[in-house]
């Protein structure tokens, strides 16, 4: 039997820098992926803002395009902001991957992909665990492979698969918000391309996607990124949603004035998160270690998780070290580490998330869109990527400030009308 001091299951950005940070450190490491390449569950749009880049030191090869300018638009408004320097990127998800794959191999660590996790259990001396190899030999069956490990990590998203093993079924107790996404990738014209190649779209509000958000966002190649999210659950005022794809047909039709075949639809792609409540996974189960999206890593309230989950692998690496030289107590110390990163502006924002997706009425979307065009650019950005919602009462200065001079600008109208019609 083979063994590893550590088994990662899911080659996700989470199991897989998690995966490069212990390889680079020396210790031997299998990284374990059900899909045998990363093109086969392209899933995540995949944007992020550009401190992600050094953050977790990656190179200009993963992005496929970088944006500079942010839109929103609702029902009956739209606010664009603008720079004149890249704000951020949209990764190629694909390329992330194997980029970080290809860390572990060059730290002579392993990867194994088609390899699907099926069982644990605890051994003499570590944790046996068994995965399904399939298809091999392209016979149409599978193979069980058995290897050691030390650790087991949980990289497996919002499935998983591991930490819950042979615990009744997670989401099956009313603790778990669901947000369902579907992604369109598709090739555009030239000027369409242009019109986007910079800039991230979102769109909120019943016209273009009640309960929840769409987007368009840039890739290369010509082609460009067109989604849809929808918050499980039933809204105060929206009846009945129709099927998911329509909100995304309905923004390449209405908004980008596209029908077949002024555009081609290379694939759909699209998964299904779901996020606990409060922070109330389960972080640890004796030797085994769950990041990411298992531990709800995903903002919720933006759908972003890239760069959270490949956070929490790094904040995972220490004790999984400390683990390793014989710390009981590491696995404890990593889930609080974890819920003071993440606890505070994870729960604000998962309480916003269910009154902007289930509860708005859609006048109030379009106030809230109209009420960010006070706001500087880096404020906007600020409250999007960091959750500072403090920058949402320093813009209303210049909003109340605006409608103090609205205000007496009319006052001196009046006056002058009084003056016309009794002139003293
Ligand atoms: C439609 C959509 C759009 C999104 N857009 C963005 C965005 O623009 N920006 C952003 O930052 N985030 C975005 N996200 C969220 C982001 O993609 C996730 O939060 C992030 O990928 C989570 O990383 P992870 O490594 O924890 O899990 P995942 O990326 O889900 O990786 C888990 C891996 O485990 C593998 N796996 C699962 N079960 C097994 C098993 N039994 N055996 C072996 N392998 C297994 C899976 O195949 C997968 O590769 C989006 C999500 C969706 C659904």
């Amino acid at each position: 039997m083979e063994e590893f001091a550590v088994v990662i299951i899911g080659a996700g950005p989470a199991g897989g820098q998690c995966a490069r940070r212990l390889a680079q450190k020396g210790v031997r490491v299998l990284l374990v992926e059900q899909h045998s390449n990363f093109s086969q569950n392209n899933y995540s749009s995949a944007a992020s803002p550009l401190e992600t880049m050094a953050l977790f030191d990656l190179p200009p090869g993963v992005v496929a395009r970088y944006w500079r300018n942010l839109a929103i638009a609702a029902s009956e408004s739209e606010q664009t902001w603008h720079s004149d320097q890249p704000q951020g990127v949209v990764f190629d998800f694909a390329k992330l991957r194997q980029f970080l794959a290809d860390a572990v191999t060059e730290a002579e660590s392993q990867v194994w992909l088609g390899h699907r996790f099926s069982s644990y259990q605890q051994g003499e001396s570590g944790l046996e665990v068994t995965l399904s190899c399939r298809d091999p030999l392209g016979t149409g069956s599978s193979e069980k492979v058995t290897v050691k490990a030390q650790v087991l990590i949980d990289a497996t998203g919002s499935k998983r698969a591991v930490i819950n093993y042979g615990q009744p079924k997670v989401t099956d107790n009313g603790q778990y918000y669901r947000g369902i996404g579907t992604e369109y990738l598709i090739t555009v014209d030239e000027a369409t391309h242009k019109r986007f190649t910079d800039t991230l779209v979102f769109f909120l509000g019943y016209r273009w996607s009640p309960q929840g958000y769409s987007w368009i966002f840039p890739m290369d190649n010509g082609q460009l990124k067109v989604g849809t999210a929808i918050f499980a659950g039933k809204h105060r005022h929206l009846g009945k949603l129709k099927p998911i794809r329509s909100y995304t047909e309905a923004i390449i039709k209405d908004y980008l004035k596209l029908e077949k075949p002024q555009y081609h639809l290379v694939e759909i792609h699209g998964s299904v998160l779901d996020y606990a409540v409060n922070q109330g996974d389960t972080y640890h189960r004796g030797s085994v270690l769950a990041i990411g999206d298992a531990v709800s890593t995903v903002n919720f309230l933006g759908g972003e998780g890239i760069r959270h989950g490949m956070q929490g692998a790094n904040i995972a690496v220490p004790f999984v070290l400390g683990y390793l030289r014989g710390d009981q107590q590491a696995f404890g110390k990593y889930e609080q580490a974890m819920k003071s990163h993440f606890a505070e502006p994870w729960q604000r924002t998962e309480k916003l998330s269910q009154r902007v997706y289930l509860e708005f009425g859609d006048r109030q979307i379009d106030l809230g869109v109209t009420y960010l065009s006070y706001f500087r650019y880096e404020d906007v950005l600020d409250l999007l990527f960091h959750y500072r919602f403090d920058r949402i009462y320093g813009g209303i200065t210049p909003l109340l400030l605006k409608k103090v001079a609205q205000f007496s600008q009319q006052c001196r109208q009046w006056l002058r009308n009084l003056r016309r019609f009794f002139p003293v």
